[in-house]
């Protein structure tokens, strides 16, 4: 799964992002610092993994994971060619959802392109540009099925949906504050529209907001209250504070976080909240070579999850033995669970859950 970050310049992008790599892309004091989108792949926490490691004493733990791109350099008419031009909006049409990064800090040594921090004109700024491309290629698109209504008349529909999203788009809204039923969704979603996106807003405030007032302050509350009208999540972090954690070892992480009072990190919520946001689901499987989770969308079929590991799993599917993973702990371990029945048979048809452990069988 990918996932976009975008944001001014000067917001604490690549300081997030280092944090989420640890790989130390350039961060500096200064805009356009950052270039070609940099990739930082990082693991999704689960704490299942740790216990399964144990009841299978496995040689490899291998978690699920997350891609984010840091896509800096979207300033203002980059929709128009400027900055580094748009070919950061080709970036962002690859992603599956959009980390909106929001300076919600007071600090008078960084400097804010726009000369004031203004969460409200800074969001507007970025997605004003995502809106002025998606106008271009709704634009496009409507030419061409104007033409294509002479001879199919059921196309109207479409053209219809084309010209509302126009006109919101028009009024400088994004397109995902529009409800559409799930026919009309398919269609929408087709268009790859970059204000459709799932987006998530990072506001991004100062250490001793988040530690003091757990991470309240009037910035956030503005960023909130837009989200709101999008129905978007808003995730509160301190980039700064992320930075300082990825440093860190996993014990001392722990004390570290339990000095701030802090019970998660940032990039913890993050995770999380990308990961509702976008339907996701993990599945594990087990045994003493190696423990795994594994992403997938929410309603996805057992065939379809096993051709996530491999192809031929699919191709080949028999069936899935599959048991819930806190049914698995209560019975401590495999054996015990089959012998108690446990562990259910299941076809081509049954949905997987999150936290089912499973072993698929298949024809190679
Ligand atoms: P980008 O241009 O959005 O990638 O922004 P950077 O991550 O390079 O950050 C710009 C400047 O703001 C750097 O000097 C950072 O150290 C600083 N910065 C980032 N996050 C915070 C924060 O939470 N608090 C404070 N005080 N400064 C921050």
């Amino acid at each position: 799964m990918k996932l976009g970050i975008v944001g001014l310049p000067n917001v604490g992008k690549s300081t997030l992002f280092n944090a989420i790599t640890k790989a130390g892309a350039q961060s500096a004091n200064y805009p356009f610092c950052t270039i070609e989108p940099n990739v930082g792949v990082v693991a999704v926490p689960d704490h299942r993994l740790e216990v399964l490691e144990k009841m299978y004493n496995s040689e490899k733990v291998v978690p699920t994971s997350i891609e984010f791109y840091d896509i800096a350099g979207l300033v203002k008419g980059a929709s128009k060619g400027e900055g580094l031009g748009n070919k950061f909006l080709s970036h962002i049409r690859e992603v599956a959802a959009i980390i909106h990064v929001v300076r919600c800090f007071d600090d008078s040594n960084v400097v804010h392109v726009e000369g004031s921090v203004n969460p409200i004109r800074d969001i507007e700024t970025i997605n004003l540009e995502l809106i002025f491309s998606d106008l271009e290629l709704l634009q496009r698109r409507i030419e061409k099925t104007q033409k294509l209504l002479k001879g199919d008349k059921s196309l109207q529909s479409e053209l219809d949906i084309l010209n509302t999203i126009k006109s919101t788009l028009e009024n400088g809204k994004s397109a995902r504050i529009l409800k559409f039923s799930d026919e009309e969704e398919k269609f929408v979603k087709s268009l790859n529209l970059l204000s459709y996106k799932p987006i998530i807003y990072v506001a991004n405030v100062s250490e001793d907001d988040l530690i003091e007032n757990g991470g309240n302050n009037e910035y956030v509350e503005k960023v909130k209250e837009f989200a709101r009208t999008e129905n978007a999540e808003v995730v509160v972090i301190s980039a700064k504070i992320e930075s300082e954690i990825a440093e860190l070892e996993e014990d001392e992480k722990k004390n570290f976080l339990q000095e701030l009072g802090i019970k998660e990190t940032g990039l913890e919520k993050l995770i999380k909240a990308s990961y509702s946001l976008l339907g996701l689901i993990s599945f594990l499987t087990a045994g003493p070579k190696e423990v795994r989770a594994w992403t997938i969308k929410k309603g996805t079929k057992a065939p379809q999850a096993a051709g996530k590991i491999h192809s031929d799993m699919e191709r080949g599917f028999i069936r899935a033995e599959v048991i819930d993973y806190e049914e698995l702990v209560k019975a401590g371990n495999m054996t015990t669970a089959k012998e108690k029945g446990l562990v259910r048979l299941e076809g081509k048809d049954y949905i997987v859950k999150d936290g089912d452990v499973i072993l698929f069988r298949f024809n190679v």
